[in-house]
């Protein structure tokens, strides 16, 4: 296959094939992220739900602080025991000041207990948040009547819960945080004894990261992130639940197979084509080289017998008495007809001969105007026929090797396009010199010229100016192409050069031969 074609192909494949590999890459990312996003979603809302029980859990323990808060109204030290998980009862006044435990005055009679306790409190006391309004309860900008309070001292987060009551006094309790942490593991409903073995592990860590708590089967390696994490509700927000899953989960190779499998599928389609294009390609190429083999050997065929009749056609003219006017005109025309097929039998041996590659000059010393001259002359009775004047300027006398058989097939395709093409310009000229070690042989006429859209393409086979002009001649498209194959073969070329009026054919072939 030629190496064009081969990319053709392989571009045919190829080109459909990344496009839709980088659709189905995109795909399955985009498809991925958002299984990962929903699966994410389904994480979360089941530690919402664990969540859910904390805060269950935390309402139950405010509801049994409120009631004891209400109940001791009266006498506060009936609370000295405060109910679990409390640890320590105390009540600031309307006005802000600790009632209870006494911070003043009677010092003496406060248990050391109360003593570090008072110091875990001195800063909500000054602070006078805790009395005005609540930071972790109650809506915005709306004082509540009860809530939590949170602060970090000492080992981290403290947490108290507070109540007002009628008389604007506030009862709070300072909460025993391992009590609270205990009671809250045994509300979770998946502690280890119940685990359901699910290849999964969630976890409850605290303010500083550390584990409070887990449970499921899964053992996540040190540095495995969470598939999940969400925050703790007030008053633990600076606690989390996060969730540790297999690696590889959630979507592995098989939500990705079907679009895989697409890929696959139209690849496969693609080449099968490609496959199919190529083998009707290959067909037609046979078809066309079968033809071209065919009008091969009928030109081979008829070339002998051509050459004999043009040869004995001559020698008749050559012999015949110049008062037999007749028998010269009815030979003349035998002699012009036979080197016109002869013209065109060369030019198609020429032309599969360089299709097949073997297109080959003989080169030999000779002088060019003598071969010009000898085409000229044996054109002489037809362009005579055409009214054509012939004028040549032939100074290229120099000896050098070149095909003369070659040379006299690229003139008679020149010359034989003037007589074609060019005969209502009514002269023709051919000159030869030499230029910087190149011998150029112009042929120039006066017709209507080549339009300028078909300067470059009446060198390609079978190209013809679609005009009344090549209406009226027949032709085959290709004397054109062969010349100025055999120009190049010579190392040389064939062009259309700039003229003003008609066409101006130039080929130059180097004097040192190839
Ligand atoms: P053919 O003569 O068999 O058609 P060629 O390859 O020799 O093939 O020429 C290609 C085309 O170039 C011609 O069909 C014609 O249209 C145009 N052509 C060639 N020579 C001339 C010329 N001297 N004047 C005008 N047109 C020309």
């Amino acid at each position: 296959m030629k190496p064009r074609l081969a990319i053709l192909f392989s571009l045919l494949v190829l080109v459909p094939l990344a496009g839709l590999s980088w659709l189905g890459v995109r795909l399955a990312a985009s498809e991925r992220e958002a299984v990962d996003r929903r699966f994410e979603q389904v994480l979360e809302t089941r530690l919402r739900d664990v969540d859910a029980l904390i805060s269950a859990h935390l309402e139950t323990v405010e509801a049994r602080l409120s009631e004891a808060a209400r109940m001791s109204a009266g006498d506060p030290a009936s609370l000295a025991d405060a109910p679990a998980p409390a640890r320590q009862f105390f009540l600031i006044d309307a006005d802000g000041k600790l009632v209870h435990p006494a911070a003043s005055g009677a010092q003496g009679s406060l248990s050391t207990e109360e003593r570090a306790f008072l110091g875990r409190i001195q800063g909500i006391v000054i602070n006078r948040d805790l009395w005005h309004a609540s930071r972790t309860n109650g809506a915005e900008g709306k004082d509540a009547d009860s809530g939590w309070y949170d602060w970090y001292e000492g080992r981290g987060l403290n947490l108290a819960f507070w109540l007002r009551r009628p008389d604007g006094s506030v009862a709070a309790f300072e909460i025993n945080r391992p009590r609270l942490t205990a009671d809250l593991i045994a509300a979770l409903p998946d502690t280890p004894g119940k685990s359901t073995g699910a290849a999964e592990r969630i976890r409850l860590t605290d303010e500083k990261g550390d584990v409070v708590y887990q449970w499921g089967a899964l053992e996540p390696g040190e540095d495995a992130e969470p598939e999940a994490r969400i925050a703790l509700a007030a008053p633990l927000a600076s606690w989390h639940l996060e969730v540790y899953l297999p690696s590889g989960t959630p979507a592995g190779f098989g939500s990705r197979f079907p679009l895989l499998a697409g890929i696959a599928a139209a690849a496969i389609a693609l080449i099968a084509l490609a496959f199919v294009l190529y083998r009707e390609y290959r067909r037609d190429l046979n078809e066309a080289e079968r033809r071209l083999t065919f009008v091969n050997q009928v030109s081979h065929e008829l070339k002998t017998p051509l050459t004999n009749i043009r040869l004995y056609a001559e020698l008749l003219e050559e012999n015949l008495p110049d008062e037999a006017e007749d028998e010269r005109r009815y030979v003349g025309v035998l002699v012009g007809e036979s080197r016109r097929l002869s013209r065109l039998i060369d030019n198609v041996l020429a032309f599969s001969r360089q299709r097949q590659e073997k297109l080959r000059l003989h080169p030999a010393p000779g002088c060019i105007d003598d071969t010009i001259r000898e085409v000229i002359e044996q054109f002489a009775p037809a362009l005579g026929e055409a009214g054509i004047v012939v004028e040549t300027n032939l100074d290229a006398a120099a000896t050098f090797p070149f095909d003369r058989d070659a040379v006299a097939q690229i003139l008679g395709n020149l010359i034989g396009n003037v007589e074609k093409y060019a005969a209502s310009g009514g002269w023709m000229r051919v000159a030869s010199e030499i230029r910087d070690g190149v011998v150029c042989v112009r042929v120039e006429d006066h017709g209507p010229g080549v339009p300028p859209a078909h300067r470059s393409r009446i060198f390609r086979p079978f190209h013809r100016v679609d005009d009344s002009l090549t209406a009226r001649s027949t032709g085959t498209g290709i004397g054109l192409s062969i010349a100025r194959a055999l120009a190049r073969l010579h190392g040389g070329d064939l062009q259309l050069t700039a003229s003003s009026t008609g066409s101006t054919f130039e080929f130059h072939l180097p004097l040192g031969g190839r």
